[in-house]
């Protein structure tokens, strides 16, 4: 075991310099090497006739050199030209700046190139990308790895030193699973694993090998999950059991009846609350179904039961708005709420925060600042996360850390496969609110290409000063540079109030205004003061403003499923027929798809299915901050079954001392990135 954590500068033919080159890589030791996944695989099998060649496409050849021509460029590059044959036809393959050919290549080889194929002066030339001499010495095999390269290390030299340790070290490699395991869940061995990944024998056999280290890195991220859910379970808990009638008092002053979904969800929440083991629960609802009164609820249980309760959200916008809310709820009951964030000033911060300590405060609305490490809490009992999937795994459990484990409520629209919840938050209950508020109308969807902006607009004044409506006009940071994004919001806003909007109050709201500035054009919007509003920004989902009824996006193309429904969700509150504008002009399939799926479909749970499949679980789930985005074989959509799988084994395998060390270097990396 002990053997493949060692330094790969002692291996046989690798020293500093190589190792150096290595380390650029990632690979550091033996184990990293046979994790070192190629990024394609190289057939020699089944080579393209050359007749069959078309320019701009990427092909392989295999043909005997005919003859060799090395040149320089005027400005000096070296080009390295051989004329090969095949039984088809002829090509020139060309190389750039690599001298040292002139010596290797020579007439009557045979060899093996890939590349581009292109067209110079009226003949087909292919610039070479790889290239393999076959000769006596050439692996006597048809389907070759291609690694990821770095300056000074070629395919050649990387394929070697895999098969060389391949051959050498793999005993030394241990199999967790027994050969009982393997054989009732048909599974192949770790050693014909590694060596079918690198070296398949053919197809069959690669999947196989695939199969089995997709597994073994989920196990291994499942067995890592577990020691730091271990690290961060606590015997300790909160029981909440209200002591006042504050939670009647609220649910009566509601101006509204909750659905049956939102009284369902609630009971669920209630019974762990009063629980004596920690509440870890997920709250899954689509974009509008009403999560926020359920927190708020959730909330005052805590606080009726003399805890204090917090809940976390991603942007301040959404901190100012849960905080206004709340405040509107809770205000003739006695109970004091508070904001914190980025933005709250040095004098404020430091009288809230004996205030939290004292107790004095009961409920706090904040961003990431709620979980630094001064704020503390008298009695922390409830925690609510707002939009979870923006909020990594570290930064829930260091929010769980504030109290004596408090009881945990993750709010997300975004649906998740229970499977992979599970993985992701350890031991999780699940509650789903599938019901809309009553009276919701369909959101009316239009696709509108640019060159129809101004009927939007005009359509906007008319339905303004007909119905008092209000607007959003949403212009997304698209650009790489952000400056420019603000600056072409900044010109469109102009040209409105100028223009289209003249008798109109128009707002602007972006990404630089200091958090009082966005708080007042906030309210004024809320007042009804500002009838359209501009903003750049997509971060600022969840706001709440029921008289706004059309939303206007600009780009619509650029944004992904999730994102427009989110968006699209801050329309259709009110009672008035609501429309949403997807302004842009698509030019990939991918972009024309969406914004017809959009106009045909208003279920979020269908949305998000579709936009799965365009765009693939990494992206999706926001995965990045959980460290799954580092798995090099398993691919979380394809490999769902092999997650449950994972979930299932890694009870009958238990616990082993070596896992740990294995872990620890394999996630190591990966750690480091989640924790940033
Ligand atoms: P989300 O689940 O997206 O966070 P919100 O909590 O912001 O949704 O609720 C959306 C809107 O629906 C809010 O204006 C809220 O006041 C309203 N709402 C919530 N529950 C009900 C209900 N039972 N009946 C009527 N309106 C409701
Ligand atoms: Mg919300």
């Amino acid at each position: 075991m002990e053997a493949l954590f060692q330094d790969i500068q002692y291996l046989k033919g690798i020293g500093p310099k190589r190792s150096r080159q290595f380390k650029r890589l990632g690979v550091d030791n033996i184990f990293d090497l046979f994790w070192y996944v190629p990024r394609a695989y190289f057939n020699r099998g089944h080579p393209d006739p050359i007749k069959s060649l078309k320019p701009g496409e990427a092909a392989a050849v295999r043909a005997t050199v005919k003859g060799t021509h090395a040149s320089r460029s005027r400005r000096g590059l070296h080009i390295f030209k051989a004329l090969m044959e095949d039984d088809t036809g002829l090509i020139t393959a060309v190389w750039f700046n690599q001298p040292f050919l002139d010596q290797l290549i020579n007439p009557g080889q045979e060899l093996f190139v890939s590349g581009k194929v292109k067209t110079a002066q009226g003949l087909m030339e292919l610039n070479v990308s790889e290239y393999e001499i076959l000769d006596a010495g050439s692996q006597q095999v048809d389907v070759l790895p291609v690694y990821a390269l770095t300056e000074g290390l070629s395919q050649k030299t990387i394929r070697g030193v895999i098969l060389y340790i391949l051959n050498q070290y793999l005993h030394h490699y241990p199999d967790i699973l027994s050969p009982e395991l393997k054989q009732k869940y048909d599974l192949c061995d770790i050693g014909f694993a590694f060596y079918n990944l690198h070296f398949p024998q053919d197809g069959p056999a690669y999947l196989r090998a695939r199969k089995r280290l997709a597994l073994e890195e989920l196990l291994l991220f499942q067995y890592s999950l577990i020691q730091e859910q271990k690290k961060q379970q606590s015997d300790s808990y909160v029981v909440h059991q209200p002591q006042s009638n504050l939670l009647e008092r609220i649910q009566e002053q509601l101006p509204f009846v909750l659905t049956s979904a939102q009284t369902r969800v609630l009971a669920e929440i209630y019974e762990d609350m009063g629980a004596s083991r920690q509440m870890n629960r997920l709250l899954q609802g689509d974009v509008g179904s009403g999560k926020t009164v359920v927190a708020a609820l959730s909330m005052a249980r805590a606080v009726a039961s003399g805890y204090q309760a917090a809940i976390m959200a991603p942007t301040e916008i959404l901190v100012e708005q849960h905080y206004q809310s709340l405040r509107k709820i809770f205000q003739d009951q006695g109970v004091e709420v508070a904001r914190l964030t980025r933005s709250t000033s040095a004098g404020e911060r430091r009288s809230i925060l004996e205030a939290l300590l004292s107790g004095e405060i009961n409920i706090l609305a904040g961003t990431h600042s709620i979980i630094q490490d001064e704020v503390e809490f008298k009695c922390l009992g409830l925690a609510v996360i707002d939009e979870q999937h923006r909020f990594g795994v570290k930064q829930r459990a260091l929010l769980s850390y504030k109290g004596y484990a408090p009881d945990l409520l993750v709010m997300t629209a975004t649906p998740i496969p229970r499977t992979l919840a599970l993985t992701l938050y350890g031991d999780l209950s699940l509650s789903i609110i599938d019901q809309m508020p009553p009276g919701r109308k369909k959101v009316d969807t239009r696709f509108v290409p640019n060159r129809n902006a101004d009927r939007v607009y005009r359509f906007i004044a008319r339905k303004v000063r007909e119905e008092a409506v209000q607007a959003y006009i949403v212009c997304p940071l698209v650009e790489e540079s952000e400056k420019q994004d603000l600056l072409a919001a900044i010109t469109l806003y102009e040209g409105l109030k100028e223009g289209m909007f003249s008798h109109l109050e128009v707002g602007l709201i972006h990404g630089r205004l200091k958090a009082w500035e966005k708080e007042q054009i906030m309210q004024r919007f809320k007042a009804g003061e500002i009838k359209v509003l501009v903003s750049t920004t997509v971060i600022e989902v969840g706001v709440d403003v029921p008289a706004a009824s059309i939303m206007v996006v600009m780009h619509a193309e650029r944004f992904g499923l999730s994102q427009l429904h989110q968006l699209r969700g801050r329309v259709g509150r009110g009672k008035k027929q609501s429309y949403c504008f997807l302004l842009g002009d698509p030019h990939t399939e991918d972009g024309c798809k969406r914004l017809m799926i959009m106009e045909n479909t208003q279920d979020g749970f269908r949305l998000a299915q579709e936009d799965l499949l365009l765009r693939g679980a990494g992206e999706f789930w926001g995965v990045k901050q959980h460290g799954l985005n580092q798995l090099k074989v398993a691919d979380l959509l394809k490999d769902l079954k092999l997650l449950e799988l994972s979930r299932i084994l890694i009870q009958e395998i238990g616990q082993a001392e070596w896992m740990n060390s294995y872990i620890g270097k394999k996630f190591k990396k990966d750690k480091d990135i989640v924790n940033n």
